[in-house]
């Protein structure tokens, strides 16, 4: 087999973005400056927020965990999300002085079940962090109604979901704060990097106080018109600050983002048509009134029903040279929460099951038609293969 492996989650890097860090690195200014402004002024036109609803930060759980700071929760309130998340999520719950609580997925979108965060609400439950899984909108309308029926923040995780809409509206612009990544496996991507967006401007105002060690931007204002600017430190905060390197690239993967989009929608629809005849589980067909990111392709892999495991579909599918990802083992198949909260899988059944059955094809914007077409040749051969003998 002469075919180059097909990496999982390849980044799309062009010669412009390269050029813009080479351009940054010649200026000498490498920390926060000028570029990341540029691009928080253009994710904010990207999301139709206003510039002071942003904060470019250095990661989604950087944005995460500042986010459930400034929303100000009593020390220990429950913050209820799903079992099929990164363990970030749940990690930047427990950093914020909070307590995770797990409600179960929907078994056809995968996302977060309304139902069963209203049976998780207890009197100590503050927030909400929905995650909008494979870049499929959360039912935002019934979140937002549970939120305001018991006063709680809602926090969306927009890992996957710079591109999403729901109902005509734009993910992360429905709760107090949206969270994103430009993580190198994400949709826009700038190495590391996350931005904070929230509804309230002082929201954001502390969210860069918070990631930037708690130092106050325009405290010296209150001292000095003119000469040397001192700083104060107001709370203490994080180092949580992105870099014009980093935004250096994320200038011209935002630039692309939309055309990206389109390409893995074009892929996603390849696989899905593909596979239609296949003993396979697919990811549900986004209904007419949600945009779909389109971050991942996932598909289930049930042994009963394909006659091979998940793990060895994944091992199959590397030895013919393609990269998989799994999104997510459930949480509580985690070592770490279990000891810590007691939590057991089967718990949360229908992630417990997504979990130990799915698998993420390359859904990459850089795949060509025939990267593409030896993905759906590779499933195809491993799936029905073995069954044709
Ligand atoms: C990638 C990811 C994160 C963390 O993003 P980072 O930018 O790597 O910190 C959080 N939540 C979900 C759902 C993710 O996929």
């Amino acid at each position: 087999m002469t075919d180059p492996y097909i990496v999982f989650g390849a980044p799309d890097i062009r010669e412009e973005d390269i050029a813009e860090v080479v351009a940054s690195l010649r200026t000498g200014w490498l920390g926060t400056g000028p570029k990341v402004m540029a691009f928080e002024q253009a994710f904010a036109r990207y999301k139709n927020v206003g510039e002071h609803h942003v904060a470019a930060v250095n990661s989604c759980t950087a944005a995460l965990h500042v986010s459930m700071i400034a929303a100000n929760l009593d020390p220990g309130a429950e913050v209820i999300t799903t079992p099929l998340t990164f363990c970030a999520t749940v990690n930047a719950i427990i950093h914020a002085g909070l307590t995770p609580v797990l409600a179960d997925v929907d078994a056809r979108t995968q996302c977060i079940d309304p139902a069963a965060i209203e049976a998780a609400i207890t009197p100590r439950t503050q927030a909400i962090i929905p995650v909008h899984f494979a870049g499929h909108p959360c039912e935002m309308d019934r979140i937002m109604a549970i939120a305001q029926k018991h006063g709680l923040v809602v926090i969306e995780d927009c890992a996957h979901a710079i591109e999403t809409e729901y109902r005509g509206r734009k993910a992360g612009t429905f709760g107090s704060f949206g969270c994103f990544s430009f993580y190198v496996t994400k949709n826009v991507t700038t190495g590391e990097g996350g931005m904070i967006l929230a509804r309230s401007e002082p929201h954001i105002a502390r969210a860069k106080v918070l990631a930037l060690h708690g130092m106050s931007r325009d405290a010296w204002r209150r001292f000095s018109d003119s000469g040397f600017k001192h700083y104060q430190v107001v709370e203490c905060g994080f180092k949580y600050n992105m870099m014009d390197l980093q935004a250096a690239v994320g200038l011209h993967q935002l630039a692309r983002v939309e055309q990206c989009w389109s390409r893995r929608q074009s892929i996603w629809r390849q696989y899905q048509n593909a596979f239609s005849d296949l003993e396979i589980g697919r990811p549900c067909d986004p209904d007419p009134d949600v945009r779909h990111g389109h971050h991942l392709y996932t598909v289930r892999i049930d042994s009963a029903r394909c006659g091979i495991d998940r793990d060895a579909f994944i091992d199959r599918l590397h030895g013919l040279g393609i990269g998989t990802g799994v999104h997510y083992l459930s949480l509580a198949e985690h070592p770490y929460y279990r000891q810590r909260y007691g939590w057991q899988p089967q718990q949360w059944p229908v992630a417990r099951s997504i979990g130990r059955e799915t698998a993420s094809l390359p859904l990459s914007s850089k795949l060509s038609d025939d990267e593409t077409h030896f993905v759906i040749e590779g499933v195809r051969r491993v799936v029905d293969g073995d069954r044709r003998g």
